[in-house]
């Protein structure tokens, strides 16, 4: 009697189950192939119209660095996490939503242009790489308890009311760069990485990003500090302090930034100088002292595309979304895709 109820529920009952469990996963199996038969038919019917299809970025594989491990994600709840990782939640919601499309269309961006700067992945979670990402937890853990509510809502309010939306140049996504505080005017492209000269990557100047903070930052090193950090870019380097041009700007971009300084026997492009000293950007002027060398800059970032103080900026002056994405990325288009 005991081998017999042993035998029930140790193997008939759980095959019945399985059985039947087998059979409605089947049925699942089989919708979703005939569904995905009729997603294929309807790309083929319309060829180049569904390449911005919104259903096909509906989810993506978003790569954590840090973890190691590839999250799939719907596209939206992937965007409250970049704008909220992106941009202080205390801006105008008109310059959050900015964010949102410029957010949207750097995303799209990446996925159409696939360089497959992740291998198994769509994008990563670092500014440095792709765009800074952030988990609601975690964003709601650095907001004091008051204000996680209302702050999270304007979140994803900005995602939610841009909902399909991105920026576009002659029908195609724009790659949407974007930076901290342009210093007054932003810078093109060509000038930051040299290439051909994007048409929506222009220099433009915007009003009010004087009042945030560190608009304005200084860096103070000494002869010898300065030579060691450029020393693994230049080896031959060497600078005499006793002569009064050794260190001097020679040459500027359109925008007003360092395109290239004199430092000692070599030509330095300022970007290069940038990277080397961890200058907040190639807005600046330079003063030497003695042995000390002082460079008061302007701005933060590499200046190209949308500046977010700059956004914020408009966006309190009363410039709505779509003015203020046309005002940073010239002759573009705002498109519901
Ligand atoms: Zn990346």
């Amino acid at each position: 009697m005991y081998i017999l109820v042993f035998t029930l529920v140790i193997f008939i009952l759980p095959a019945i189950f399985t059985k039947k469990s087998i059979t409605v996963s089947n049925l699942f199996d089989k919708k979703e192939n005939q569904d995905n038969t009729q997603i294929a038919q309807t790309q083929e019917n319309s060829d180049n119209s569904t390449k911005y299809e919104y259903t096909r970025f509906a989810t993506l594989k978003l790569y954590h660095q840090d973890s190691n491990q590839i999250e799939e994600i719907p596209l939206e709840q992937y965007l409250y996490g970049v704008v909220s990782a992106e941009m202080p939640v205390s801006y105008h919601i008109e310059a959050l939503k900015a964010q949102a499309i410029v957010a949207r269309t750097y995303t799209l961006y990446q996925i159409i242009n696939s360089s497959n700067k992740h291998e198994n992945a769509d994008i990563c979670d670092k500014s440095t790489c792709c765009q800074a990402w952030i988990s609601k937890d975690d964003r709601l853990a650095k907001w004091s308890e008051d204000e996680r509510q209302s702050n999270w809502s304007k979140i994803e309010q900005a995602v939610n009311e841009t909902y399909g939306k991105i920026i576009t140049y002659n029908g195609e996504p724009i790659d949407a760069f974007f930076h901290a505080n342009s210093g007054g005017k932003t810078e093109s492209a060509s000038n930051v990485w040299g290439g051909e000269n994007l048409p929506y990557l222009q220099s433009v100047e915007t009003s009010g990003e004087d009042g945030y903070s560190g608009y304005s930052t200084e860096l103070t090193v000494s002869k010898d500090e300065l030579k060691e950090k450029l020393k693994s870019t230049y080896p031959d380097i060497e600078i005499n302090l006793q002569n009064e041009e050794e260190i001097k700007i020679t040459e500027y971009t359109e925008s007003g930034r360092v395109r290239t300084i004199k430092i000692g026997n070599t030509n330095v492009p300022a970007t290069k100088l940038r990277s080397c000293l961890g200058l907040r950007s190639t807005f600046f002027n330079v003063v030497v002292n003695g042995e000390s060398i002082t460079f008061n800059v302007t701005g933060y970032g590499h200046g190209v595309g949308m500046s977010q103080t700059g956004a914020d900026s408009l966006a309190k002056q009363g410039y709505g979304v779509e003015d203020i994405i046309k005002h940073f990325y010239t002759g573009v288009e705002i498109e519901l895709i």
